[in-house]
């Protein structure tokens, strides 16, 4: 951390602060510079900079090193790989996942299914208990949801994956999926995200709806730092003043994100723009930009959905899309399944 002196600061000015930087723990280092002075803690302990910031004299208060520490890429160089059912996320490896928003019912879960297989899709998405903004509307078909998701899955050889809401699901979701998934609305659920660090089962931690990329990492640092490396980031848009698309989907969360931290992030391009007429061009651009996956909602019957069935794709525009994407990947270096 830097504490930046006014110009007219003065040497009693210099003395407190240093003072404060030793009560926290640091080491201080004074640096005077030929308008300026500067004192430099160090150390790696966390604090809030704004008790410095309030002492007089000081300018401002630089931090330059990150909180996350687990998660960044100064602490792993080597990209972080995640394997499920064959299916790779990370380095050069672009996995895909699809499947309707919710668990409706067998034969929906049936149907979808057996067409995604056609488009060699490995791992099933289905929600059962889904976070929906009014309490009225469709709530997920909970505990029998997730028994439909994993018989399908099963029948087709594919791995699934759910939103877990809460903690008190934890031990349910242990027996039927694969990957957790938890969602936007929970990005901050610090326990939940805790009692994700002790399982051994990769995790889809989407990015809270107004976000930014160091909340999102300390995030996935709670379920790192728990001793859960398996962390999947998911870019599913965010909130901004704009109402043509549901969300906007932030794709320089990739580059971003891929400079910050070695774990790999998929993109979900369903939520993300909310509209169906959007999902493959947005699909084609984050693949374009060295996305390390997708998550697309597809339906048997998208106009019967129960749940987001406008940015659902039907099966045949999924199996478009996964055609052309298997060609776009190896521009940018990467590799679809
Ligand atoms: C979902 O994937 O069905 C979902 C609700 O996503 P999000 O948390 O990104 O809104
Ligand atoms: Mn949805």
């Amino acid at each position: 951390m830097l504490v930046v002196m006014n110009t007219n600061a003065t040497e009693q000015d210099i003395e407190r602060v240093i003072r404060c930087i030793e009560s926290k723990g640091f080491e201080a280092r004074v640096c005077h510079g030929e308008t300026k002075s500067v004192v430099h803690a160090i150390g790696i302990k966390e604090t809030d900079k704004r008790d410095l910031k309030l002492l007089n004299g000081v300018f401002e208060v630089l931090k330059i090193s990150t909180n996350y520490r687990l998660t960044s890429r100064s602490f792993q160089n080597d990209d972080t790989v995640i394997e499920v059912n064959g299916i790779r996320f990370g380095d050069k490896y672009t996995g895909l996942i699809a499947g309707p928003c919710a668990v409706e019912s067998y034969e929906q879960m049936d149907k979808t299914a057996q067409e995604l297989s056609e488009s060699n899709v490995k791992i099933l998405r289905g929600g059962a208990f889904k976070p929906r903004t009014s309490p009225y509307a469709f709530q997920g078909l909970g505990e029998d949801g997730l028994k439909i998701l994993k018989s399908v899955a099963d029948n087709h050889n594919m791995a699934v994956t759910s939103e877990i809401m809460d903690v008190s699901q934890l031990d349910i979701f242990m027996k039927y999926v694969d990957i957790f998934q938890v969602g936007a609305r929970n990005m901050q659920n610090f326990n939940l995200l805790k009692e994700l660090g002790k399982i051994h089962k990769p995790v889809i931690l989407k990015r809270g709806l107004s976000s930014t990329f160091e909340e999102w990492l300390m995030s996935a640092e709670y379920i790192m730092a728990g001793g859960n490396g398996q962390i999947i980031l998911c870019e599913r848009g965010i909130r901004t003043f704009e109402h043509h698309t549901r969300n906007t989907l932030d794709l320089s969360a990739i580059p971003v994100i891929k400079k910050l931290s070695h774990l790999p992030i998929i993109v979900d391009p369903s939520h993300g723009t909310g509209l169906r007429d959007k999902v493959e061009p947005m699909s084609r651009a984050a693949i374009a930009a060295g996305a390390d996956g997708l998550i697309v909602e597809v339906h048997h019957s998208p106009d019967c959905a129960m749940c987001d069935g406008a940015q659902s794709l039907y099966p045949w525009q999924y199996d478009l899309l996964y055609k052309q994407i298997k060609q776009i990947a190896p521009i940018v270096g990467k590799e679809i399944v």
